[in-house]
């Protein structure tokens, strides 16, 4: 069973807001990540190699502060060590893996409750998380967030129901980038389908793709990208196609949102 240590901790806070700023002001944490989920405010915040994720949802106004909702184990293979625990009968919140692509690129995780059950309150929940390079090792995961019958499929998706994330400094480029995923519900080869709004001054840095392909649709404002070693100015109505082993950077040059949809395909 190997566990590599700590993802992160789940905490439960009653105002996002005011948590970041206690923990970036006295403690020198880093915010990362923020999204929106339903009603759920998730900000992730680091200090070294400690993440903290912030939970803030209306019940949480009912609930006891300063809760930890979860301690989340980075693992290698979370497949076989779910099979593990369930074998011995171990309680889990969730029957199957979820895959969650709108946090840090790519995570699978699962919840487990932990044991001690005899106190009033609720046991503690575990959750394993791996990273997106042992989702790519794992050729199955893909094939999971397929339903398996086809009217179980939802062909349009309501923007009201989407989910958002803001990427700060997005691979390394800078300000802030909104990145909505447009359907959660894709083919297993689709890693990425979502609308990506870069703010003007803002950026996202140079990257390669090693084993898939993006597509780019650029749909609103004017920006330059790097092809490869190439620059060139794109605008809305313009395109553009990253094969496998090949890199791009996109900046926002204009006065307005530059707005593109963006594709990544596996190989
Ligand atoms: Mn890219």
């Amino acid at each position: 069973m190997a566990i590599k240590g700590l993802h992160h901790i789940g905490v439960k806070v009653r105002d996002a807001q005011t948590s970041v700023r206690f923990y970036e002001e006295l403690l020198d944490f880093k915010k990362t990540d923020e999204f929106r989920n339903g009603n759920s405010h998730l900000t992730f915040l680091r200090a070294g190699t400690c993440v903290l994720e912030l939970i803030e949802k209306p019940e949480i106004e009912r609930m006891p502060a300063g809760n930890i909702d979860h301690v989340a184990l980075d693992v290698d293979n979370i497949e076989e060590i779910v099979e593990k625990l369930k074998a011995r009968r171990v309680e889990f919140v969730n029957s199957e893996i979820n895959h969650c692509d709108w946090i840090y690129g790519g995570v699978k995780n699962i919840f487990f409750k932990g044991i001690s059950r005899f106190t009033s309150s609720k046991p503690s929940k575990f959750a394993f998380a791996s990273d997106e390079k042992s989702i790519r090792r794992t050729t199955t995961s893909f094939v999971r967030r397929c339903p398996k019958k086809t009217e179980e499929r939802k062909m349009v998706n309501k923007q009201k129901d989407m989910i958002a994330s803001i990427k700060h400094q997005m691979r390394g480029g800078s300000g802030d980038v909104e990145v909505l995923s447009l359907s959660e519900e894709r083919p297993g080869r689709v890693r990425l389908f979502a609308r990506l709004t870069i703010g003007p001054g803002c950026s996202i840095g140079y990257h390669v793709h090693e084993g898939e392909t993006e597509m780019f649709a650029f749909v609103a404002g004017r920006g330059r990208v790097r092809d490869d070693g190439e620059f060139r100015d794109v605008q809305a109505g313009d395109s553009m196609v990253t094969f496998p082993g090949h890199g791009h950077a996109v900046e926002n040059t204009g006065g307005e949102n530059l707005v593109l949809i963006a594709v990544i395909v596996l190989e």
